[in-house]
């Protein structure tokens, strides 16, 4: 069965982003009874907080004198954790249309379709896709001999093998080639090339003396240069085109190309969702952070309103008030009472936690 032969995933709330915010919604939405799906266009949860910061120290979320990144996703992910949220990562939300039923109708582009009767974008600054290598013609060998910023690399067993860039990721993708089979200490690939743009790398300092030291055994080939084209024979793609920083032309034969350019957020089609925007935002009351569209909230980084802030903080107050908007629409028959985690048995039941007699 393919995955647009699915039936739809049928749900009270459907969150688009699994940033810092969008955890935290899952999170409040918990507490009130709400279970939540999330998607986001990463394959983790962590939206900026990963991204751009994962070992960087924060200072000013709430009684965490500091944490990085990494730490606060993880915190976030584990206080959600009670809640069971549904994750729907890889994926990025291409469409959301209202039914005459009220719900959204809502598609990824792995073609899976949920039914949601309120939709939060928590979505950021975008998503975060890949950069891609900007030739005509190029695109076609996307998913058979191109994987940008794949950490698959069985699919290079065997294969003669260019890397493009300098970072991590790309270092980290040539030394596991390299060093590939852990029994046998074979090279995962038959040949491989690394190019980026100069003799330096964007990277941890041991992971660069790694990289190093194969380069000087001779297990990689390294080009400081500039992809400036590519070959192909009977639709596949049979090489690159290189000028190195001396000016000098190279054709390099390969079998898979794996392009690691790091990741740029792409704000994509929420402009095209019948959304009111200013300036690339969602402007939302701030009474329950909806949006123009009955059911559709937006929260974090997304929205914006006189005061608007991009701070972590700002977001979980959001995610809070959201919770509440959104609890109105899913039971609209029942008050949505103020309770406290501290002394609330009902909150407890849903948290998992024993209560302490006494209050
Ligand atoms: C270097 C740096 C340091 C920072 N330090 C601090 C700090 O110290 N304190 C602080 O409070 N704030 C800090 N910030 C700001 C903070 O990171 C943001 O305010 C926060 O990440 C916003 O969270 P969010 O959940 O709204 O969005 P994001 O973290 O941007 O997450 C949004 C997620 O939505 C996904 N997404 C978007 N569109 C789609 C789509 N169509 N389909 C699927 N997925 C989608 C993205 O892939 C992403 O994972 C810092 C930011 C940077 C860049």
């Amino acid at each position: 069965m393919t995955q647009t032969m699915q039936s739809p995933v049928e749900t009270d709330a459907l969150i688009i982003g699994a940033g810092p915010v969008g955890l935290f919604q899952v999170f409040e939405l918990g507490l009130l009874g709400i279970h939540a799906h999330v998607i986001d266009a990463l394959p983790h949860a962590g939206g900026q907080c990963i991204e751009l910061y994962a070992d960087k120290p924060i200072y000013d979320i709430p009684a965490l004198s500091v944490c990085s990144g990494r730490e606060l996703v993880e915190r976030l992910l584990s206080q959600a954790a009670p809640f069971k949220p549904d994750f729907h990562l890889h994926q990025t939300v291409d469409s959301v249309e209202r039914q005459t039923d009220q719900r959204y109708r809502v598609q990824t582009s792995l073609g899976k379709v949920f039914l949601t009767k309120t939709l939060f974008i928590a979505a950021g600054v975008g998503a975060f896709l890949p950069r891609t290598l900007k030739f005509e013609g190029l695109e076609a060998f996307i998913g058979t001999q191109l994987h940008y910023q794949t950490s698959n690399l069985g699919i290079a067993a065997g294969k003669s093998v260019v890397i493009v860039g300098g970072d991590d990721a790309a270092l980290e993708a040539a030394i596991a080639l390299c060093h590939g089979n852990a029994e046998t200490n074979e090279p995962l690939a038959q040949g491989l090339t690394l190019i980026h743009r100069r003799d330096v790398f964007q990277a941890q300092t041991e992971t660069i003396a790694k990289f190093q030291a194969l380069r000087s055994a001779g297990a990689v080939q390294f080009i400081a240069g500039q992809i400036t084209g590519f070959g192909s024979v009977n639709q596949r793609l049979t090489s690159v085109e290189v000028t190195d920083t001396s000016d000098k032309p190279h054709t390099v034969n390969l079998d898979v190309l794996l392009p690691y350019l790091g990741l740029s957020p792409k704000l994509g089609p929420i402009s095209q969702w019948g959304l009111a925007m200013e300036r690339k935002q969602l402007p939302v009351n701030t009474a329950t952070f909806e949006t123009s569209a009955r059911g559709i909230f937006a929260v974090g980084d997304i929205n914006t309103y006189p005061g608007k802030k991009k701070l972590i903080v700002c977001g979980f107050h959001e995610a809070t008030l959201a919770a509440y908007g959104a609890s109105e629409i899913i039971f609209p028959d029942q008050k949505t009472p103020l309770q406290y985690t501290t002394t609330s048995t009902a909150l407890h039941k849903l948290l998992g936690v024993a209560s302490e007699s006494g209050f």
